[in-house]
């Protein structure tokens, strides 16, 4: 019905041309976090969703024929970059059979373009060292300041494929941002008391977050990207937790929680299960509910009062 009632708005302003300007935008992504951003920055003229979900790990989505025809009809997709996502969407996009979204094509989107790239390989990358970013560490989404980059950037694509709500979409994008800033006061504060601790992550995800609120990065539970520990990696990894006086383990819902159990009871320290995309846990919704929930529970972990100690 609305689509009618802006068809004939349309026809009697005389604007309308041909082709499906003026259709609301089905937008897909490979992140939750990513689709959260755009449905800030669409609002009512867009429907974003992700194919992978939170609790999903972003690297090993399976390239299911169900996801390519959930994007058939897609008029954008918004793709981490980075290679994140490098894995399974150049065998669900092709798959897809749709010419909007592929690369190359005006609906095709990086959503890294633009954003700072932390840990970009230096000399050659070998791809025997196992799955290790050679572009550059891809986890961004858990800097709420590149979320904001994201969201400039996506109001610019928007407007360009639909141009009639150009404006709608440049005060969304606003709205979000400053959204993004006093949020992100308020999180720093909360992680104030904090700096300089160091937590050990399952996989070098956390980079970003560790970098935006002066936290430390103490090696990775998983030996490389991939490979669980062996009992040997979690013995020495342990013994040299304690040396630093590391207190912290966080873990994807997609990770082996065993094993980050196994690391943090041998170091005597906490296991926090968190998401770092939306949707990975209850109460986290949107990119927001999700670093209120990431940043409390950390908060509350590295205070030794409360968090996820198992
Ligand atoms: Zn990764």
């Amino acid at each position: 019905m609305k689509s009618l009632i802006r068809f004939a708005l349309a026809s009697a302003a005389g604007l309308l041309v041909a082709g499906p300007a003026l259709a609301d935008l089905k937008v897909a992504t490979s992140l939750t976090d990513l689709a959260s951003v755009a449905q800030w920055v669409g609002g009512k003229h867009v429907t974003a969703t992700s194919l992978c979900r939170g609790f999903e790990d972003p690297h090993f989505v399976p390239a299911k024929p169900s996801l390519m025809k959930a994007i058939q009809h897609a008029d954008v997709f918004i793709s981490t970059g980075l290679e994140l996502d490098g894995g399974w969407l150049p065998l669900v996009l092709p798959g897809s059979r749709n010419p909007k979204i592929q690369p190359g094509a005006k609906g095709f989107v990086d959503a890294s373009e633009g954003v700072e790239v932390l840990e970009k390989p230096t000399g050659t990358v070998s791809r025997a060292e196992g799955d290790i970013h050679p572009l550059g560490n891809p986890h961004y989404n858990l800097d709420p300041k590149a979320l904001e980059v994201v969201a400039d950037h996506l109001a610019q694509v928007f407007s360009e494929l639909d141009a009639a709500n150009a404006a709608d979409y440049a005060a969304n994008a606003k709205q979000f941002d400053e959204k993004i800033e006093a949020s992100l006061a308020k999180w720093q504060k909360q992680l104030e008391p904090y700096k300089g601790a160091a937590l050990l992550p399952y996989h070098r995800n956390f980079v970003y977050f560790a970098d935006r609120f002066g936290l430390k990065l103490f090696g990775t539970v998983e030996p490389k990207p991939g490979i669980p520990p062996n009992p040997r990696y979690i013995s020495e990894l342990a013994g040299a937790m304690k040396k630093e006086g590391v207190k912290l383990v966080v873990y994807q819902p997609y990770y082996d929680a065993d094993a980050a159990n196994q690391v943090a009871k041998a170091a005597g320290a906490v296991a926090l299960e968190i998401a770092s995309e939306c949707g990975g846990l209850p109460g986290t919704d949107d990119v927001f509910s999700k670093f209120d929930t990431l940043v409390s529970s950390i908060a509350g972990a590295l205070s030794g009062k409360s968090g996820g100690a198992r």
